[in-house]
């Protein structure tokens, strides 16, 4: 099957971009200024200094709106650098940005970064590549477990962003693949990201030595219509998974957050249908399901953003957990969990018999 990429069907223009003063200076810094030129962006602010100025405005629709419309090109603190383990995806978590364009009105993101919500995208990418060889080999995720070493020492790209939302703009999961790709590495390596964007264009003929795994997030029909907005569409992500997939890239499906809708058999199954239909034979394919879940923070930052929401987030209906330090989660109760967890496996290897399913929850 040859890689043909399907028109992308949403690409972002901030309305504005701050640029600090050691972002420019860096050469990723560089080279995302240019293409911001070429993408037409106009209002690019170089600033003097390293500090943002304050986005919180009144704290109204208006200034979430702008904070979410306005890139923010940065060097993290040093602090930054040194990478984190992030169970059950990866060994590590490898940063390219924070923040995301989308309105996804379950964003995972509410419950983990604060402040108003920009995209800051890191200019010190070429360092924090050059720095990534220490963590061959190392890792607890996937590294030396039974089930998952075959992966080798796995970064994550997609912790806090969603890349390919971004790609256009920054070309930074590009230069992450091809150094994956590229590098004489110690042991073998995995970058891994996860998206639904489907702009996958340049991505096609990079040499990335399948040691790039792209995962496309995906769900059920009426999950993606309700609350996925600003995303491109979920025909159209699934259609840049059988590009990619052709190219020789190995895949994935985060099929996430899992929600028993009404029809929710129907749905899912149609879905893994035209996953199905969409693959070349052959594709090397990985499966993660997670429920949705929501915590008393993201749950307070998401009716903010989005007060109108109909995102069932009613803790009477869940069960709650509790992690260490006494953080809160609530799931879908164990009666739930085990109508959907047993169907969720047999459709997978149903309709999906290649998929190797890497986790539940
Ligand atoms: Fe959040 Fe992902 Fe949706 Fe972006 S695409 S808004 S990161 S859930």
């Amino acid at each position: 099957m040859t890689a043909i990429a399907p028109p992308p069907s949403r690409l972002w223009t901030p309305e504005r971009v701050l640029v600090t003063r050691s972002a420019a200076e860096r050469p990723h810094g560089q080279r995302v200024l240019r293409r911001l030129e070429a993408a037409g962006v106009d209002r690019v602010e170089l600033l003097p200094g390293d500090r943002l100025p304050s986005l919180r405005g009144d704290g109204g629709r208006a200034a979430f709106m702008a904070a979410k419309n306005t890139l923010a090109l940065v060097v993290p603190p040093p602090s930054k650098r040194r990478l984190q383990p992030i169970p059950p995806s990866a060994d590590w978590r490898l940063d390219l940005a924070e923040g995301c364009p989308a309105h996804c009105q379950y964003c995972y993101l509410a419950g983990s970064l604060s402040g108003p919500p920009i995209t800051r995208v890191f200019a010190d990418l070429d360092e924090v590549l050059d720095g990534l060889d220490g963590y061959v080999g190392r890792g607890a995720v996937t590294s030396g477990t039974p089930e998952r070493g075959g992966e080798g020492t796995t970064f994550e790209a997609s912790c806090y962003t969603d890349p390919l939302a971004l790609e256009h703009l920054t070309g930074g999961l590009a230069t992450m693949i091809t150094h994956f790709g590229a590098h004489a590495w110690s042991g073998p390596v995995q970058l891994r990201a996860t998206t639904k964007f489907d702009d996958v264009a340049d991505l096609l003929d990079l040499s990335h030595g399948g040691r790039t795994r792209l995962r496309f997030s995906l769900n059920a029909a009426s999950v993606a219509r309700r609350f996925e907005g600003g995303t491109s569409p979920v025909a159209g992500r699934i259609a840049a998974l059988g590009a990619v997939a052709a190219a020789g890239y190995p895949v994935g499906l985060t099929l996430a957050p899992i929600m028993p809708v009404d029809g929710w058999r129907e749905e899912y199954r149609a879905l893994l249908d035209a996953v199905a239909a969409a693959l070349p034979a052959g594709t090397d394919l990985t499966v993660e399901c997670i429920t949705h879940r929501f915590t008393p923070g993201s749950k307070a930052t998401l009716l903010d953003w989005y007060p109108r929401t109909r995102l069932e987030m009613d803790e009477s209906l869940r069960t709650t957990k509790r992690g260490r330090f006494g953080s809160v989660k609530h799931v879908y109760p164990r009666e739930t969990m085990a109508e959907l967890r047993p169907w969720f496996e047999a459709a997978v290897a149903d309709r999906l018999p290649q998929a190797r399913l890497l986790y539940w929850t």
